[in-house]
């Protein structure tokens, strides 16, 4: 990673929660990562939604590291890869790009289980003292996780389709002493914390002790009170406590349910129950990752792996070489898969930027 230079506006440091909620929360282009609320004490998560409970004009913490107050991803690239990626990198930039499966079986993970035996690996190696995940109660509700060893990293495998401010446990993690954080998120979890690690910022708060960012890749993720009343309830006629797991597989929106019942839905059939706060998002393949994992583009039960940088090449190879995962080279048919899902994202955020500007706001978010 190279050294830190002067990356922020001045401008924006001069910007506080008021900007925040002026140019983020209230226009719903929050992505409820929960960054702000992690990184300032005086932020807590009210009523779903970041909210200011003690006033602190000298801060503008919150502002700078949003990923959506501003971003520009070339910055961030040439800082961590020591270049910006060339136009024809859709995927972002990587070393290795391969169809992983984990070596040993677990009957909850999503796909290959690469995600969760590249963390397990890294706690055993102690690449890692512990691992943000997410984890989820008997509803389905998303519950942003510290876990502290192999099992819980196990029981929080496998697919939440819903919002979880995840980075809100990092801060759990710094409190209890950690010095060697894992994290697992979304696409617009990475952006947040690579800003917290890379910004020119004047606070102390812990950024390096933050190791690893394995990223998903993701097209959009649900509101959990839209997607449970709309769907599971309204068109499934499901409780969320009936469903085992959920897929979403060419092209549909799939929950099986615990009888092994599976229902399912035309994929374009839920944009109604995407979250508001994903429309600005332009990065599919979680660009910034030290490692990006999804399923297109693989076959089923494999994970597409793409290794990113020099510790997640550490982290791959160290569990290529004991075995822990094994792996298999992607397919064009597969690839083109990918691309086509990176150029829909890339779509939808210009239509909702196109959207913005009509009412008169223009984001300042350029990938
Ligand atoms: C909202 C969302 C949308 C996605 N969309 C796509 C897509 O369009 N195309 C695609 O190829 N792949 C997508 N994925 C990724 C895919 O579902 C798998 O997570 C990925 O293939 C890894 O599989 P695995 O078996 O290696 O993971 P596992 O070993 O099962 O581990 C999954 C990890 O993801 C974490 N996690 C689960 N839910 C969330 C969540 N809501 N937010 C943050 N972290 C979470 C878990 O804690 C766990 O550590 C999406 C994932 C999410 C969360």
């Amino acid at each position: 990673m190279a050294a830190k230079q002067n990356y922020a506006e001045p401008s924006f440091l001069e910007c506080g929660f008021g900007e925040l909620e002026y140019k983020v929360i209230t226009p719903e282009i929050c992505c409820k990562c929960g960054t702000c609320e992690a990184f300032c004490p005086r932020i807590e998560h009210k009523e779903s939604r970041p909210t200011l409970v003690e006033y602190d004009p000298l801060c503008g913490l919150c502002f700078a590291y949003c990923p959506r107050t501003f971003f520009n991803a070339a910055a961030i690239e040439s800082r961590l890869f020591g270049r910006s990626k060339y136009h024809d990198e859709t995927l972002g930039i990587f070393r290795n790009a391969m169809a992983v499966q984990s070596n040993k079986a677990s009957k909850n993970v999503q796909d290959g289980g690469a995600v969760t035996a590249l963390l397990v690996h890294a706690l055993d190696k102690s690449i890692i003292d512990c691992a943000i995940v997410t984890d989820k109660d008997g509803d389905w509700r998303t519950i942003p996780k510290l876990a502290q060893n192999a099992e819980e990293v196990i029981s929080a495998a496998g697919t939440k389709y819903t919002i979880s401010n995840n980075v809100i446990a990092v801060k759990e993690a710094l409190e209890k002493g950690y010095n060697k954080i894992g994290f697992v998120g979304t696409p617009c979890q990475i952006q947040a914390l690579r800003k917290v690690q890379l910004l020119d910022e004047p606070y102390e708060l812990g950024q390096e002790k933050i190791v690893l960012l394995i990223g998903l890749f993701c097209m959009e993720n649900f509101d959990y009170d839209e997607l449970m009343e709309g769907l599971i309830k309204g068109i499934f006629g499901l409780s969320p406590k009936e469903i085992e797991r959920f897929e979403i597989k060419k092209g549909m929106f799939r929950v099986i349910d615990k009888d092994s019942e599976v229902h399912e839905i035309k994929l374009e059939e839920t944009d109604k129950f995407t979250f508001v706060g994903c429309g600005p998002c332009f990065d599919f393949s979680s660009e910034l990752a030290d490692i990006s994992v999804g399923s297109v583009g693989s076959p089923d039960d494999w994970s597409t792996v793409l290794v990113r940088t020099e510790a997640g090449e550490k982290l791959y190879n160290s569990a290529i070489n004991a075995g822990t995962i094994k792996e298999s080279a992607l397919t064009e048919k597969g690839l083109a898969l990918t691309y086509k899902l990176v150029a829909n994202k890339i779509k939808r955020f210009e239509n909702c930027t196109k959207k913005f500007e009509e009412r008169g706001t223009k984001l300042d978010l350029q990938r």
